[in-house]
């Protein structure tokens, strides 16, 4: 097995301690490769939604692989790496569960408020005799999916014990799956209490709740984002949230990270995640395990174990 790694910058040590330890050869790739470095590489390994445009692809002409870690790869240019039979893959279903578990401690942290009345407690105003504000109740409730796909799925799951109902939209219905479905995210949004985001991010999901979606969600809707911040429409977001047209939201991405907007950060029904739905000790070892195993099979020319299309 030949060839030169390049990773992107700033990778988790998660990650980059199993690569040291396969014995590859390893480099950063700061701004554009050099023309040594473009002639050896022939893998590439990214955060999922971390950039890897046609461009740069072209620009390694020895190129096989291009590895995410992460699920989402809104990033990368698949069409074009196809179109140069360069093998993309990602890490799918190990982080399932985790992203899953922070949908459900977003949905149920923004429901009851919980640093708006852990903030009351701490800052005396109990002790003084302050009662803390009402929130809202999680059990039966009327929640919705958008995307129900591997962790939409597992969501969705983890909501049924509440005792509501569960609704979803994906683009079609998914076969077997025992919720009702709605044909947009408008009429899904119009339908429920809480909508729960999780889909891909890139283009086609792109400000796919915007204003229109979030008036459907109306002044007691609860918005959840796990998935990429671009799928919402950050300032119809924060004009919801300041003019009382929505309850709250519980978001782990953003639209432009690590950026969080003041407004977002200053509002106190808002739950804020720095993007750290697979960031347990236990996936993000999966995780770095399946991007190693990737990258060793494509490299001695054996087919990929996860490979996006
Ligand atoms: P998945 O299995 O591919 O599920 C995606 C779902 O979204 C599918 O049900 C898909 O169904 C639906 N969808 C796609 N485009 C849509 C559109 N335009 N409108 C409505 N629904 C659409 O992917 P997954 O493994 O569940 O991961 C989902 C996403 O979660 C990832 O792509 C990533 O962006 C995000 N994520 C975030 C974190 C985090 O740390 N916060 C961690 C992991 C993943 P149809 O194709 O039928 O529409």
């Amino acid at each position: 097995m030949t060839g030169l790694v390049l990773l992107a910058p700033g990778l988790p040590d998660s990650l980059l301690t199993p690569l040291r330890a396969s014995g590859l050869s390893l480099q950063t790739l700061d701004g554009a490769p050099a023309l040594e470095q473009a002639e050896a590489a022939s893998a590439y390994v990214v955060f999922g939604g971390s950039p890897a445009s046609a461009a740069l692809i072209d620009s390694l002409p020895n190129l096989k692989i291009i590895a995410v870690h992460g699920v989402g790869y809104d990033g990368v240019d698949v069409e074009h790496a196809c179109s140069r039979g360069v093998v993309v893959t990602n890490t799918p279903d190990v982080l399932t569960e985790d992203v899953a578990d922070l949908a459900l401690a977003l949905t149920l942290n923004t429901l009851r408020a919980l640093p708006m009345v852990e903030h009351h407690l701490r800052s005396g105003r109990w002790a003084a005799g302050e009662r803390a504000p009402l929130t809202r109740r999680a059990s039966a409730r009327r929640y919705g999916v958008l995307g129900l796909g591997r962790i939409g799925a597992a969501i969705a799951r983890r909501l049924e014990p509440l005792g509501g109902s569960i609704a979803y939209h994906s683009r079609r219905p998914v076969a077997g799956a025992p919720y009702a479905y709605y044909d947009s995210a408008r009429s899904l949004a119009e339908a429920v209490d809480v909508l729960i985001i999780a889909t891909p991010g890139g283009p086609t999901t792109d400000r796919l709740v915007d204003a229109e979606v979030l008036a459907a969600l109306g002044p007691d809707g609860v918005l959840i984002n796990i998935a990429r911040g671009g799928v919402v429409d950050e300032g119809a977001l924060i004009a919801a949230l300041t003019e009382n047209r929505l309850f709250g939201a519980g978001l782990d991405v953003f639209a432009h990270e690590p950026r969080v907007p003041q407004a977002l950060l200053d509002h106190p029904r808002c739950v804020l995640t720095p993007h750290v739905g697979s960031a347990t000790v236990e996936t993000r070892a999966a995780m770095a395990g399946l991007v190693v195993e990737n990258l060793l099979a494509v490299l001695s020319g054996q087919p990929a174990i996860t490979p996006v299309v």
